[in-house]
């Protein structure tokens, strides 16, 4: 039980449709949706249909996991056109992640500031 209820994030529940949320792209092993408080006027998340609660406890099993996201992030930038992008994953707490199920965000619709 205790097993079942950490692999019960929000984005879990997205995946098996639980909860609802405005889905904008799926493939085989990727989901991507609207951010509900969206940081910029394009805020997609996308995330792996297997979970794996943060980037830093990725095994080389998750290798083709990680390239699927990736990918996906590119399959989502062409089909909505995006002239330019930023992607970010926040890893543990202190990199302020929020939600336990690998997350990529992707942010534009905006010219997004450079890193100084
Ligand atoms: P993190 O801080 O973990 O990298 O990002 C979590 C993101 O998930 C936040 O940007 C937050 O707005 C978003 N989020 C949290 N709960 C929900 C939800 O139920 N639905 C959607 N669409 N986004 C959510």
């Amino acid at each position: 039980r205790s097993i079942q209820y950490s692999f019960s994030t929000v984005f879990d529940k997205i995946i098996k449709r639980q909860i609802p949320a405005k889905i904008i792209y799926e493939d085989k092993h990727c989901l991507a949706f609207e951010d509900i408080n969206p940081k910029a006027k394009i805020h997609v998340l996308v995330i792996p249909k297997e979970h794996l609660d943060r980037l830093s406890n990725a095994t080389e099993q998750h290798i083709n996991l990680l390239g699927n996201l990736m990918y996906a992030v590119n399959r989502i930038g062409k089909q909505l056109q995006l002239e330019g992008y930023r992607v970010i994953i926040n890893d543990g707490q202190k990199g302020g992640q929020t939600v336990f199920h690998l997350h990529a965000h992707i942010l534009s619709g905006e010219n997004l500031p450079g890193f100084e």
